[in-house]
């Protein structure tokens, strides 16, 4: 499987039109192939590391040494099994993805792709998974930003895994509001019609890895995972590059 091509504008090669400067702090040398980040920029990521709620991944700072669920989880009827993020969404990351969605800035993409894999790969490898699905974006949405940052994470994997992609069986049928000053409630209901099965699809027990760029409280992958296991998916697991904690 192939990586799809980046929009044209971004391809007549990046080191030509950018000084090989970090493009967070602006101060150290960074390379194209470290998505223009520095050394020192890439020490001040946070990955996530146990203790987590074994169900939404929700990093916990304490001594918990049992698997236990957060209060999150409690109160959200979830569809996948469980959900998984690279890194918590701060500072240079959450900057790094912002750019990279918002502003084009798609540059930070092998960055962004290199903490995702890193952690993501291990933790896939231990289990059987028979395809990768992104969490789609509103053909709106899509027509305005001109790529799918969950498409292209979940591209990455695909191609790292060898397993299938598959772009065409869940479609976002309500262009959603942007969920940030929203309560989990609010975003929860927001989210629930906001996705539908594409044409006649139907799986037949595949285990799904459900990919996003960022996941706040669950409630997008969730509902997007709700429409696979109606489609006939026998597990769906969740794992994106950054966590909002
Ligand atoms: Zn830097
Ligand atoms: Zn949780």
């Amino acid at each position: 499987m192939s990586i799809a091509p980046l929009p044209r504008w971004i391809e007549p090669g990046l080191a030509l039109l950018y000084p090989e400067v970090c493009q967070l702090c602006e101060q150290q040398r960074a390379a194209p192939a470290a998505g223009f980040v520095c050394s020192r920029c890439w020490s001040k990521v946070r990955f996530i590391k146990p203790p987590f709620c074994e169900r939404c991944g929700l990093p916990y700072e304490g001594e918990i040494t049992t698997a236990f669920q957060c209060t999150n989880c409690q109160n959200l009827e979830l569809h996948f099994c469980s959900a998984r993020s690279a890194v918590t969404a701060k500072g240079v990351t959450l900057e790094a993805i912002h750019r990279y969605k918002y502003q084009q800035a798609l540059w930070f993409e092998a960055f962004l792709v290199d903490l995702f894999l890193r952690q993501a790969l291990p933790a896939l490898h231990a289990q059987k998974w028979d395809l990768i699905v992104p969490v789609p974006l509103h053909p709106t949405k899509y027509r305005e930003r001109e790529f799918n940052q969950a498409e292209r994470l979940a591209s990455h994997l695909a191609h790292a895994l060898t397993l299938p992609l598959n772009t065409n069986l869940v479609r976002r049928v309500l262009p959603t509001r942007t969920q940030t000053l929203l309560t989990k409630k609010q975003r929860a209901e927001n989210v629930q019609r906001a996705f539908a099965a594409q044409g006649r699809h139907r799986l037949k027990g595949e285990r799904v890895i459900l990919v996003d760029d960022v996941l706040t409280t669950g409630a997008t992958t969730s509902a997007c995972a709700g429409v696979l296991r109606a489609m006939g998916a026998g597990e769906v697991c969740v794992w994106t590059v950054a966590r909002g904690v």
